[in-house]
């Protein structure tokens, strides 16, 4: 580490996260953190996020046994946790309108964000609209060109999309650019990050945030089965829909915890311990110790890196993580269209994958939770176009 950089105490889940940054940005990033601790213990905060998620995000979304797919299976229940009901139609929303209103909180004049298909991008600017909160989207000019439909949504609910010419014109570019911004306006702008990832408090906040999913789920699934449930299975990408889906489930030892990634970006199953984008987590490096490329089929889980979270709970054994392929991601999200009406994410089919195989190796009397992180009808196009070609 050069004498520029520095680490904050907090954030490390045993050797991972942390805040590899420069000073300028870790002091704002400091700022950010203490106003986190600030407002999570205060239950006006607390009563604002809930009504913002039941009266906008449509919470509680339900939790839907999946009885036609259980059958075919002939193995534990498979019920699906149904963040594809929300308002964008997945899980990024519920982080979004925490961080929106701790930035109210803190005074904060603008929004920044950080996008790569455009996902996280739609979620803030849809409620930097409702908040009446000026918003910034960067994304890289290769990502801009491949979802012109997601740039033209942004703009439509009033984002200034900016796109980033700089390094190979992808997410991680336009992070830099979202970080630059916030450390040069820092006294008006809140940089809105979209996973469990990078420096902290940004982890342990989108956790906070995130943790909703598995705090209803498991009120649920007592009152469907009376006991809980033998494992939470869902898919990681830099990993916030499977950290809120396991939250309220880490202390409770003999609930099995899956992440599950795919085979073509398998950072967690196959990855090394590295600093990357100001923090530590498990990584695929290339010879030259420099982060992979890395894809998927499903956009949201491309990403070099993952949360230190998930980092922490691999290492110590507490989660397991599996891969699985394209195809087989490509398979189960046509099984669940047909056999029970809803179409997953292409993100979330991995997870429904996942459950399929572990389903099978489980007495009936057992339950699986699969987190259905997104809906799948933006990915319909895509599928039409890999199905043509099979
Ligand atoms: C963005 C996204 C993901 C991956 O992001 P995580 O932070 O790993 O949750 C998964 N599913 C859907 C539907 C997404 O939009």
């Amino acid at each position: 580490m050069s004498s520029k950089q520095s680490v904050a105490e907090k954030g490390f889940f045993g050797e991972f996260g942390g805040s590899y940054v420069p000073d300028d940005l870790n002091k704002v990033l400091s700022y950010v953190a203490e106003k986190f601790e600030k407002y999570r213990n205060d239950p006006d905060f607390e009563q604002e996020f809930r009504y913002y998620l039941k009266e906008f995000v449509g919470r509680d979304n339900p939790l839907t046994f999946a009885g036609n797919l259980t059958e075919k299976i002939g193995g534990a229940k498979i019920y699906l946790k149904r963040e594809d009901l929300n308002h964008t139609g997945a899980h990024k929303i519920n982080n979004v309108i925490g961080q929106i209103l701790l930035a109210k909180r803190m005074g904060v004049k603008r929004i920044v964000a950080e996008t790569g298909a455009g996902q996280h991008g739609v979620a803030t600017a849809t409620a930097c609209a409702m908040f009446g909160i000026p918003c910034t989207v960067y994304m890289g000019k290769l990502d801009t060109k491949r979802q012109k439909l997601n740039v033209f949504r942004m703009e439509l609910l009033g984002a200034e999309v900016i796109p980033v010419e700089n390094g190979q014109g992808r997410l991680k570019d336009a992070v830099d650019e979202a970080l630059n911004d916030l450390v040069e306006n820092q006294e008006n702008t809140f940089y809105l990050l979209g996973s469990a990832v990078g420096p902290h408090p940004y982890p342990t906040m989108v956790k906070y945030f995130q943790a909703v999913i598995s705090q209803e789920s498991k009120r649920q699934i007592i009152e469907k089965e009376g006991k809980l449930p033998a494992a939470v299975v869902a898919c990681v990408g830099g990993g916030s829909n499977a950290i809120g889906a396991f939250a309220h489930y880490i202390e409770e030892n003999e609930v099995r915890l899956v992440g599950v990634e795919p085979t073509e970006a398998s950072t967690i199953t196959k990855g090394e311990p590295a600093v990357i984008h100001g923090f530590k987590c498990l990584t695929l490096l290339n010879e030259d110790g420099e982060p992979q490329p890395t894809y998927s089929i499903a956009a949201g889980l491309d990403y070099p890196g993952v949360g230190p979270e998930h980092s922490h709970l691999k290492t110590s054994g507490r989660a397991e993580y599996e891969t699985v392929t394209g195809d087989e991601a490509l398979e189960a999200f046509q099984e669940l269209s047909k056999v029970e009406g809803i179409i997953p994410a292409l993100e979330s089919s991995h997870a429904v994958a996942q459950a399929i195989k572990l389903a099978k190796s489980l007495p009936k009397e057992d339950s699986i939770i699969v987190n259905l992180s997104g809906r799948g009808d933006k990915d319909v196009d895509q599928v039409f176009e890999m199905i043509q070609k099979q």
